[in-house]
């Protein structure tokens, strides 16, 4: 199976501004910004979107959600606040079918999202 975009900036096959990674997850600048802070964290392992998500990926899940605040800290938007994002399909906006999250910070965000 091809590999999806977001599975080439972890093998390093396409360039990416990475702020953070472990053995499970990576975290890379949006090269489209919606907002004056915005990263995408994303699995290594290419989970296509969180419906499809099984049981068996319960603790890389919960990492994801730990780390997202880890590096909202280590970035300096925890205290100001920040917007967790993750589209699924295609009226949930989504583009890339490779789970991530968009982390979003630095402006006063909206409610309801458009
Ligand atoms: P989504 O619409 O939720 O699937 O989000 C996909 C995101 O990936 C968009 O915000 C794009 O701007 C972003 N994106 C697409 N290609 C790249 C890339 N090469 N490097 C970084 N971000 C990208």
């Amino acid at each position: 199976m091809e590999k999806t975009l977001f599975e080439k900036i972890c093998d390093r096959e396409i360039p990416a501004d990475i702020v953070y990674e472990d053995a499970d997850c990576i975290c890379f600048k949006d090269i489209s910004p919606q907002a004056p802070v915005h990263l995408l964290l994303i699995p290594r392992k290419p989970i296509p979107r969180i419906a499809e998500g099984g049981l068996g990926d319960q603790a890389l899940l919960g990492h994801l959600m730990l780390t997202a605040g880890k590096i909202a800290r280590e970035q300096g938007i925890a205290g100001d606040g920040f917007r967790l994002v993750i589209n699924n399909g295609p009226d949930g906006g989504e583009a890339v079918p490779h789970l991530h999250i968009h982390i979003l910070a630095g402006r006063q965000m909206q409610w309801p999202p458009g």
